[in-house]
C-alpha cells in the first residue's frame, strides 16, 4: 500500500479522546495528518444558532489546536459564508497538503447530509478516498429496526432495541482513547479566533461553561461520583443541581456519548439495564438522545420545520406578538415560567422540567406554533442540538414522535407547586416575588393587583383553564387516527 497523508475534518466532535474518525485518521497515515475547522457564519445564522454556542465552539477549538498540536497534527480553520461553500476552500487545502484521504464523524441533519454528499463527490473526483465514521451514537441512527424493518417512533420499543443490540455487542459502547502521536508535523497550526461577526458575545456567560475535554471528563466525574444514585429523585427539580450539566459538551461533541456509558456502566457494576434507579434512568436519557437522532434519519421532515404527525399541520396557531414577547421575556405572569425563561437569558441554558414547562405553556396555553419557541431556544442555548431540540418541542406541542398526548396539557401552578415547592428556584429568577407567600406564588391569581403594581409583576397574561379546553377542542377538529 502506498503511505497515505489523512485530513481530518472536525464538526461536533471537537475532542481528541474517543474520536473514531480522527483515531482512524492517526491509525492510517503514515505520512501525517492535518485537522481542519470549517467556521461558517451565514450557516449558523441560518440555523439560529446560539452566540453563546459559538463562543463555546471557538474556545473548545483552541483547547483542541493544543491537544492536536501534543500529537503533532496542525488544526486548520477555513471560513465559508455557507455550507454550499465549503467544497471548495477543504478541496484546496487538501490539495496544498497533498493529502490522499479524507475522514469525517457523520452528522445527521439535512443541509449537513448535503454537503457531506457534496463534498464527499468532489473529492472522490479527485481521487481522494473519504472514510466516515459513527460517532454521535453507540448505534448508527437508522441501523436499529422494527421486526418489519420499519423506523422505530416510540422511544420504549427503540430502548428495548438497543439494549438488546448491546447486549449482543457491548464493544459498541468501548471508548477508543487517543489517537496515535504522528511522527511530525505536516502543516503549522492556524490562530483560533475569538469571535465570529455576526455573534456576540457575553464573557459572563462564558465563564459558567468551561472549555475543553478535561472540563468535561470531570464535570462527568463529579456527577457519576456525588449525583447519579440519586439522579431519579432529584432530576425533575430545577433548584437541585442533579443533573449532569453535560448537554453542551455532548452536542458540541466535547466528550463522546460512548464515554458518558462507559462512566454509567462502570458505575454499575458493568450492568446498562438493570441495578440502581439512578443509573439506569441516566442510561436512558442518553438513549433519548439517539432515539431523536435516529428519527432525524427515518424522518427527515423534522429537520425541515414541519411537523412529524403531518395532520398537525391543519392546526391554526395563534399569532400574538405580544404573547411571544412575554413569553421570550419571563413576563407571562405564571412564575414558574418566567423563571425559566429567565435562567435561560442568564445562562443559556435550561433545566429539563422548565423546557417541559415553557415549551407547553407556549404551544398549548399560548396556542403559538411550536416553530417559534423551537427557534427561540436554538438562538439562546448554549446546547441547542437540532434533534433533542425538535424533538422536546414537538413532544410538548404533540406533534411529535411519542408524544405528549393533546389531553394531556401541564397546568404550571401545579407543575410549580410540584417542582419548587418551597419556590426557591422561581425566587432566584425572579427577584420580585421574593417577598410574595408561597400560595400566592404557586397561583398567581391570588396576588392582589396592588401588589402586582408595586412590585411590577405581571398578570397572568392568560387563564390556564379556558386556554387548556381552547387548545383541546383544536386538536379535537383533527381526526383522531391523524394523531396516532
Ligand atoms: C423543549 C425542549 C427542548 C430541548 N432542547 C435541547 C437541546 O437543544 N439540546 C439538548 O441537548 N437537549 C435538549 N433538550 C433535552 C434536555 O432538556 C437536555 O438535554 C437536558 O436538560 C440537559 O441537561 P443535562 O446535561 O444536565 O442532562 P442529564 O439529565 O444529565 O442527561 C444526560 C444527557 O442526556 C441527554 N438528554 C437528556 N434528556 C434528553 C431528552 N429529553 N432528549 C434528548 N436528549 C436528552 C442530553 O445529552 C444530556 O446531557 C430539550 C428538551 C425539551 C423538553
Amino acid at each position: 500500500m502506498r503511505p497515505i497523508r489523512t485530513l481530518i475534518w472536525f464538526r461536533n466532535d471537537l475532542r481528541v479522546d474517543d474520536n473514531p474518525a480522527l483515531n482512524a485518521a492517526a491509525r492510517h497515515a503514515d505520512r501525517g495528518v492535518v485537522a481542519v475547522y470549517a467556521i461558517c457564519p451565514k450557516q449558523w445564522q441560518d440555523h439560529d444558532m446560539a452566540p453563546i454556542k459559538v463562543d463555546f465552539i471557538l474556545r473548545n477549538l483552541k483547547k483542541l489546536s493544543a491537544a492536536l498540536e501534543k500529537k503533532n497534527i496542525a488544526l486548520k480553520i477555513i471560513e465559508t459564508a455557507t455550507f454550499n461553500d465549503v467544497t471548495g476552500p477543504l478541496r484546496l487545502l487538501a490539495n496544498e497538503l497533498a493529502c490522499d484521504a479524507l475522514y469525517f464523524n457523520r452528522e445527521y441533519e439535512v443541509n449537513e447530509r448535503r454537503r457531506d454528499a457534496a463534498v464527499t463527490e468532489a473529492f472522490e473526483a479527485d481521487g481522494i478516498e473519504v472514510q466516515t465514521f459513527t460517532d454521535q451514537c453507540v448505534f448508527e441512527p437508522g441501523e436499529l429496526r422494527t421486526g418489519a424493518n420499519g423506523f422505530y417512533t416510540i422511544y420504549t420499543p427503540f430502548k428495548r432495541a438497543w439494549f438488546r443490540a448491546f447486549d449482543e455487542d457491548p464493544d459498541r459502547g468501548k471508548p477508543l482513547g487517543l489517537p496515535k502521536k504522528q511522527s511530525d508535523m505536516v502543516s503549522q497550526p492556524d490562530e483560533i479566533p475569538t469571535h465570529v461577526k455576526g455573534f456576540d458575545i457575553d464573557p459572563t456567560k462564558s465563564k459558567l461553561w468551561p472549555a475543553g475535554e478535561r472540563n468535561a471528563k470531570s464535570r462527568l466525574n463529579r456527577f457519576i461520583a456525588q449525583k447519579i444514585n440519586s439522579y431519579k429523585d432529584t432530576r425533575d427539580y430545577p433548584m437541585i443541581d442533579g443533573t449532569s450539566t453535560l448537554s453542551p459538551y455532548l452536542a458540541s461533541g466535547v466528550i463522546s456519548q460512548r464515554r458518558c456509558l462507559a462512566a454509567a456502566i462502570v458505575a454499575n457494576a458493568g450492568q446498562f439495564a438493570t441495578g440502581p434507579e439512578g443509573v439506569v434512568q441516566w442510561i436512558s436519557e442518553l438513549i433519548w438522545r439517539e432515539f431523536y437522532k435516529h428519527i432525524l434519519i427515518g424522518f427527515p421532515r423534522v429537520s425541515m420545520h414541519k411537523a412529524f404527525k403531518p395532520a398537525t399541520e391543519h392546526l391554526d396557531w395563534n399569532q400574538s406578538a405580544k404573547h411571544f414577547q412575554a413569553w421570550r421575556d419571563g413576563k407571562t405572569g405564571y412564575p414558574i415560567v418566567d423563571a425559566a425563561m429567565r435562567q435561560l437569558a442568564q445562562i443559556g441554558w435550561m433545566h429539563n422540567r422548565l423546557r417541559m414547562i415553557v415549551a407547553m405553556f407556549l404551544s398549548k396555553n399560548l396556542f403559538l406554533d411550536w416553530r417559534c419557541g423551537e427557534q427561540f431556544f436554538m438562538q439562546q442555548l448554549v446546547d441547542g442540538d437540532l434533534s433533542a431540540n425538535n424533538g422536546g418541542w414537538q413532544w410538548a406541542a404533540s406533534t411529535g414522535t411519542d408524544a405528549a398526548p393533546y389531553f394531556r396539557i401541564f397546568n404550571p401552578c401545579a407543575q410549580s407547586k410540584r417542582f419548587d415547592p418551597d419556590a426557591v428556584f422561581i425566587r432566584r429568577f425572579v427577584p420580585e416575588l421574593a417577598h410574595v407567600d408561597i400560595a400566592a406564588i404557586h397561583d398567581p391569581s391570588r396576588i392582589p393587583d396592588t401588589m402586582l403594581k408595586s412590585i411590577d409583576y405581571p398578570k397572568p397574561i392568560v387563564d390556564h383553564a379556558a386556554t387548556r379546553r381552547s387548545a383541546i377542542a383544536a386538536f379535537k377538529t383533527l381526526k383522531d387516527e391523524q394523531l396516532r
